[in-house]
Formats: C-alpha cells, structure tokens, sequence
C-alpha cells in the first residue's frame, strides 16, 4: 500500500517533477499544506533541505521529503547561491544581474548543487543527499527550453546548455536527476520498511 509523503513545497510543479523521478516507488506525493510556512534560515543547501522536511514530518506527523537548489558560480565565491530564486524579480532580471556582475571574467566555472533530504513523521532525517552538476556560465543566453538560469548554463560534457537539452537529458543529467538518482537505492530500501 502506498504511504503518504509530504512534499516540503507549495508549488505544484515542483511536485509533479518529483513524482516523475519517484514513479515506480510505493509513496502517494502530497503538497505542504499552504499554513505551514517555513523560514530558509540554513546557511546551506543541505541544511535549508533538512530543515523544510523536519518542520512539516514535525507539523504534520507524516513522512515529509524536501530539496533545496541553486546555482553557485566560482567566480562569485558561490554567488547567488543560496538567493538563486531571490536574485532578480525575473527568470530574465536574474541572468541579466549575473552576467553583469561575471562581465568578461575569464573564470566562468559554475555548479548546479540540488540537496534532498527526508524525514521520517517522528522528525528524524533518515535519508540525505547532494546532487552536483558542473557547467559554465555563458556570456549569453543559448536555447528556450527549461526554466532559470538554464539558458547561461552550459555543460561541457554534452556541448549543450540546460535550456538546449531535451527535458529527458536534463532529468538525467542536472544536479536533481544526480541527487535522485543517489537517493534511489537508499529509498527503496526505506520503502519496504
Ligand atoms: P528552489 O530550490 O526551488 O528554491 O530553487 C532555487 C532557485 O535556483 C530557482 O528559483 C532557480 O532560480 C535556481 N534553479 C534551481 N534549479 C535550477 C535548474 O535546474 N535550472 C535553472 N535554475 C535552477
């Protein structure tokens, strides 16, 4: 029988995408309930992810997974970040801001970093990972799919940026696909606990 698992998010897409990655696996994804709002005060992708699954596994007193994910570029010891999402007003506003602050830097070096963690309903993490995905910041936008930063962010690797990668590619290949796929073997294990 399928067990319920609290997806730490409000946002529907975000939910759709994991149960996509999650297809196959016995747990019936539901979204946060809108009143539990939490603050992202972790000084890392991986502590914001802990802290999302503990408050609601806590509020809620079901399973509860979450991520946290963002964008770190070398040349800007990391920048944005952690405020990847609270960069610019718009997907557009925010590559225009990063690509002012990089300017003809020579050192374009970036990684998409995507932190899982879940929760079991007693408030204890008991599955945790990081995804990485190393790329380049272009000096301009390539491509029209995706979403964010996707358009500046060129992966060697497949001679594509994220935005000129098919959807199934970037599944496999982005710091989320990475995570998940770590995340696998441990969580099938956990689902026939
Ligand atoms: P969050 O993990 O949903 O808070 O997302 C953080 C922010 O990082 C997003 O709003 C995007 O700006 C950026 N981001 C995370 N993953 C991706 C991606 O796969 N492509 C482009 N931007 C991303």
């Amino acid at each position: 029988m399928a067990r319920k698992l609290v997806v730490a998010t409000g946002n529907a897409g975000k939910l759709r995408e994991i149960q996509e990655y999650l297809t196959g696996l016995p747990w019936e994804l539901e979204l946060k309930p809108g009143e539990i709002d939490i603050n992202e005060t972790g000084t890392t992708f991986i502590a914001n992810a802990r802290l999302k699954a503990l408050e609601v596994a806590k509020a809620l007193g079901k399973w509860s997974i979450a991520d946290d994910s963002g964008l770190a570029v070398d040349a800007l010891n990391g920048a944005p970040g952690l405020y990847s999402a609270r960069y610019g007003k718009t997907d557009t506003g925010r590559i225009n801001r990063l690509l002012r602050e990089l300017g003809e830097t020579d050192n374009r070096q970036a990684r998409f970093v995507c932190a899982i963690a879940i929760s079991n309903p007693e408030g204890k993490i008991v599955l945790e990972t990081e995804g990485i995905c190393l790329g380049e910041i272009l000096k301009s936008p390539r491509g029209a799919g995706g979403f964010g930063y996707d358009p500046i962010f060129y992966v060697p690797s497949q001679q594509q940026t994220f935005a000129e990668m098919s959807l199934e590619k970037k599944s496999r290949i982005s710091h989320r696909g990475v995570a998940f796929a770590q995340l696998m073997p441990d969580l099938q294990q956990l689902s026939l606990v």
